[in-house]
């Protein structure tokens, strides 16, 4: 076994490897694995499908359920066309902050993490302690549940989770869900002259916008629910964000491409707004196919975050409280992974170091003082499982 490494040390070691989402995160794997290995701890690696990216977890204490898993997210969001002071991929120390990307978002938590998993194999645990590192949070959430899965099947079930995203140390119990399509419409190009022989992809994805937009002004005249009214909008909303298609404006558009995204509230299920919009996908391509036979509409699902819904005596929530003395309610209006655990029947909870408002952008920090607290927490935590 080799010396440990201070949380800062392992924060520099995972800062220097640029695991943009849509790159590998393979080196900073290995460099975990290898930390963890060098500790006297195994980790497990969940592949990727084509093996370019992996999730790991690792356990400490005794096998036996109960414990409670620190979650994080090993992807970071691209530093393309944004002006940095200093090198994105070295954390650089100044005016009490710790610069680089995802020193916030979310390898602080990571760190903290992996420093915490080390000193309880080496302190020893009553109730266990687990970590689960994901891939491809930032573009949808899309590597938690299959890492979920296995880390289930590897170890006894653990009592709750909790996700270090950025929240400045509060216990954080409620967010939005969401779910997101590529949509591609397939028209029929004829001179716009003679459009009913034609069909426009544009003018049908516009039924689908307008679907949307109804909806949308449906959702905010309808009475909010307890658990939506802790949330600005207080209903779920339907957003296009991107759109293309067409060659001339003479020419039935023969494409048309464009994303749709739900943000939907704690009470409401995105599976049910998705197989909502399906319905309406399903009905409109039959409508172009009566004109045309080759017309069609070809979705793509490319995120998927359930809600976090707030639990009526959570224990992840409890076991937060309790190390943190933060008695407040907050719930905050980004996604997490906290859906898909709770989903897969874990209490959980989001509560880690830094501000979201820092997270993805040039010179992304972490206050030096947060990463403190952040560590505090962990010291709290492993007195609380000894
Ligand atoms: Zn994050």
């Amino acid at each position: 076994m080799t010396n440990p490494l201070s949380a800062r040390q392992i924060l520099d070691q995972l800062v220097s490897f640029p695991t943009v989402s849509r790159d590998t995160n393979l080196p900073l794997v290995d460099w975990v694995e290898g930390y963890l290995a060098s500790q006297g701890i195994t980790a497990h690696r969940h592949w990727n499908e084509d093996r370019t990216k992996a999730g790991l977890f690792a356990h400490a204490g005794p096998l036996v359920p109960g414990g409670v898993i620190l979650s994080g997210h090993t992807d970071v969001v691209p530093v393309d066309g944004q002006a940095w002071t200093s090198d994105p991929w070295v954390v650089t120390e100044r005016d009490g902050r710790l610069y680089g990307r995802g020193t916030c978002d979310m390898k602080g938590f990571d760190a903290l993490a992996i420093w915490a998993l080390a000193e309880a194999h080496r302190r020893g645990l009553r109730r266990p302690l687990q970590i689960a590192l994901s891939y491809d949070e930032e573009i949808g959430c899309m590597g938690a549940p299959p890492l979920i899965a296995a880390l289930q099947s590897e170890y006894p079930k653990a009592a709750l989770a909790i996700i270090g995203e950025p929240s400045r140390m509060k216990a954080v119990n409620g967010h939005k869900g969401g779910a997101g399509y590529r949509v591609h419409l397939r028209g029929f190009e004829v001179h716009s002259s003679l459009l009913p022989q034609g069909v426009s992809a544009i003018m049908e994805a516009a039924r689908l916008i307008m679907w949307a937009n109804d909806r949308n002004a449906e959702n905010a005249a309808k009475p909010a629910s307890a658990v939506a009214a802790l949330f600005d909008p207080p209903f779920t909303t339907l957003h296009t964000g991107m759109i293309s298609g067409g060659t001339a404006h003479n020419i039935t558009a023969a494409d048309c491409r464009y994303v749709m995204e739900f943000r939907v509230v704690p009470g409401e299920a995105p599976e049910d707004w998705c197989q909502a919009f399906e319905a309406e996908v399903a009905a409109l391509r039959s409508a172009m196919q009566a004109v045309r036979p080759e017309a069609d509409v070809v979705l793509e699902r490319f995120f998927d975050v359930p809600p976090l819904v707030p639990e009526a005596d959570g224990e992840a929530e409890a076991l937060v409280r309790r190390l943190t003395g933060d008695n407040a309610t907050h719930v905050v209006s980004y996604g997490t992974e906290a859906g898909h655990f709770q989903a897969a029947g874990i209490s959980s909870l989001v509560c880690g170091p830094g501000d979201i408002a820092q997270a993805h952008q040039a010179d992304e920090y972490l206050e030096i003082a947060e990463f403190q607290a952040g560590q505090a927490f962990m010291e709290k935590l492993l007195a609380d499982l000894a």
